[in-house]
C-alpha cells in the first residue's frame, strides 16, 4: 500500500491530535496578531488567543462566513503583506459575488502535498499520465490538480476543460491513464467518445478518474465505472480552503481529510453543537497551516458527515463521506427540501436515460410544480406504451425519494446543456413571478 508521507498519514490518532492542539493554538494567535479583521471579530466575541489551549476549546471561537470574505473583498482578510503572495485564485461564484483567495509559497506547497498524498493513495505515480480537464485559470481545479500531479512525478497533460474531441484524441494517442474533471463532464466525455466511434473502455488506457467540484452520487459512480471501465474516485475542495484537497483512497470509503492541515467540525446547523461521528451536519473548517488566508471555523455551507475510525488502508486521518449537497443548493418545492443529487441518484438507476438532467421549477397559481427533463438513450422500443411505463416508473421512484410528485419529461438527446465544469441542474422560474 503506497503512502506519500507515511509518517503523517499513518500516525496514531493521539499523535495527530497533539499536532492539531499545537497548530490550533499557533494559528489563533497568528490571525489575532496579523489580521485586523480577526482581532476585531475575536474582541467582539470576547475571546483572547490565550483562551485557546487545545482543540477542545474550538467552540469558544467565533465563526467565519463566506459573507466575511465578500465584505472584505478583495484581500481584507489576508494575514500577509502583498509581497508574500505568489498566487491568486477566485471562486467560481456559483452562489454570488466571487471571492478572492491568495497563497504564499508555503500555502501552495501544502496544497500540492495534500493532493500528492491523495493521488498516491489511489495508486497514481510516476508511471501515470494525468489529463487535467478541470478548468485552468482563476478556478482552483486545474492548477490545483496540476501541481499535485507534478509533485508525484506523473506526466501531466494541462488540457483544461472544453475542446471535447481533442480531449479524447489526446487521451487515446498519449495513452493517458488518469483524468481529473467534474463527474458531469466525464459523463459527457464518455458519450462524446462513443459518437466519435471511440470506446474509452476498450480503446484507451484510462484506468482512474478523480472527479469532484460538484455533488455526485454512488449510482453515478457505478454507471461511470461500468461504462468506462475505470475506477472513479471522489475529490473535495473549495477555493477558500485552497482548492481541490482531499481524495478517496482505493478503499472508496470517504475522502481523507489531512488532520495536520485542517480541523473539521460537523455541526448541527440549528444548535451549532457537534453531531455524532458519521451523522450529517454543516461542515465547519479551521485551517491549521495556511499563511495568506487562514480561516477560523469557516462555515463552508456544505452538508456532510465525517467518520473518524481508522481506514482499512491504514490511514488514521478522518474521512469525509460523500457530500449531500451544499446548503444553498437545496431547493424548496412545496415546502419540501430537494437536492439535485437525489434526482441524479434516481435517474442513474435507469439505463434507458442519460445522467444529464434539468430540474425545472414553476409556480402554477399558488402551487409549485417540479419537472425533471431527461434524455432517453437506450430505448429500443418504438411502442408509445413503453415510454409511458418508463416515465411512470421514474416518477414513482422520484416520489418515494423526494416525497413529492415530479413530472418526468423526455427530451431529445443533446437538449440538456452539457457542462465543461460544474453542471447547472436547476432552472427555477418562480423567482421571476410575483
Ligand atoms: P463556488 O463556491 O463558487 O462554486 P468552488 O469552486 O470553490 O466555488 O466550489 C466549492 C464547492 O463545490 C464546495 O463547497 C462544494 O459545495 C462543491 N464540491 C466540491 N467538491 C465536491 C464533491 N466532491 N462533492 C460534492 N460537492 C463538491
Ligand atoms: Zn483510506
Amino acid at each position: 500500500m503506497p503512502y506519500w508521507n507515511p509518517e503523517i498519514e499513518t500516525m496514531d490518532q493521539k499523535g495527530l491530535r497533539q499536532i492539531q492542539n499545537e497548530k490550533l493554538v499557533k494559528i489563533v494567535k497568528y490571525v489575532y496578531d496579523c489580521s485586523p479583521f480577526y482581532k476585531k471579530r475575536f474582541d467582539e466575541f470576547g475571546v483572547k488567543p490565550e483562551d485557546i489551549k487545545s482543540i477542545d476549546d474550538i467552540g469558544k471561537l467565533p465563526f467565519t462566513f463566506k459573507k466575511d470574505l465578500r465584505d472584505t473583498y478583495p484581500t481584507g482578510m489576508f494575514c500577509v503583506p502583498d509581497k508574500e503572495i505568489v498566487r491568486f485564485h477566485a471562486s467560481s461564484g456559483t452562489t454570488g459575488k466571487p471571492t478572492v483567495v491568495g497563497y504564499t509559497q508555503n500555502d501552495l506547497d501544502a496544497w500540492a502535498e495534500s493532493l500528492a498524498r491523495g493521488m498516491t493513495s489511489i495508486n497514481l505515480g510516476t508511471d501515470d499520465k494525468i489529463q487535467v480537464s478541470y478548468g485552468y485559470g482563476l478556478f482552483t481545479g486545474g492548477l490545483g490538480i496540476h501541481y499535485g500531479s507534478e509533485k508525484i512525478g506523473a506526466a501531466t497533460l494541462p488540457i483544461s476543460s472544453g475542446n471535447t474531441e481533442r480531449q479524447i484524441t489526446l487521451m487515446k494517442d498519449l495513452d493517458v491513464t488518469a483524468i481529473c474533471c467534474t463527474p458531469s463532464y466525464f459523463s459527457y466525455l464518455i458519450e462524446a467518445a462513443d459518437h466519435m466511434g471511440c470506446s474509452i473502455k476498450d480503446q484507451t488506457k484510462l484506468r482512474v478518474g478523480v472527479f469532484g467540484a460538484e455533488p455526485w452520487s454512488e449510482s453515478l459512480r457505478k454507471r461511470i465505472e461500468e461504462r468506462s471501465g475505470i475506477k472513479a474516485y471522489d475529490v473535495f475542495g473549495t477555493s477558500e480552503l485552497s482548492g481541490p484537497l482531499f481524495t478517496e483512497c482505493t478503499e472508496q470509503k470517504g475522502m481523507h481529510i489531512w488532520a495536520d492541515l485542517f480541523l473539521f467540525e460537523i455541526l448541527d446547523p440549528e444548535t451549532n453543537e457537534p453531531v455524532k461521528d458519521g451523522e450529517v451536519g454543516e461542515m465547519v473548517v479551521t485551517t491549521l497551516a495556511k499563511e495568506a488566508l487562514p480561516l477560523i471555523r469557516y462555515r463552508v455551507g456544505d452538508l456532510a458527515s465525517v467518520e473518524t475510525a481508522v481506514c482499512p488502508c491504514g490511514r488514521t486521518h478522518p474521512r469525509l463521506m460523500r457530500l449531500k449537497g451544499r446548503s444553498d443548493d437545496m431547493i424548496i418545492v412545496r415546502g419540501l427540501n430537494v437536492f439535485p443529487g437525489q434526482v441524479e441518484y434516481v435517474l442513474v438507476k435507469f439505463p434507458e436515460v442519460s445522467s444529464h438532467f434539468m430540474i425545472v421549477i414553476d409556480r402554477v397559481g399558488e402551487l409549485d410544480s417540479m419537472t425533471v427533463q431527461v434524455e432517453l438513450i437506450d430505448m429500443a422500443s418504438d411502442k408509445l406504451d413503453d415510454y409511458y411505463k418508463l416515465k411512470s416508473k421514474i416518477e414513482h421512484e422520484l416520489q418515494s425519494i423526494l416525497n413529492l410528485h415530479a413530472e418526468v419529461e423526455f427530451v431529445s438527446r443533446g437538449t440538456i446543456p452539457r457542462s465543461e465544469g460544474k453542471a447547472k441542474r436547476v432552472t427555477d422560474n418562480r423567482k421571476y413571478q410575483d
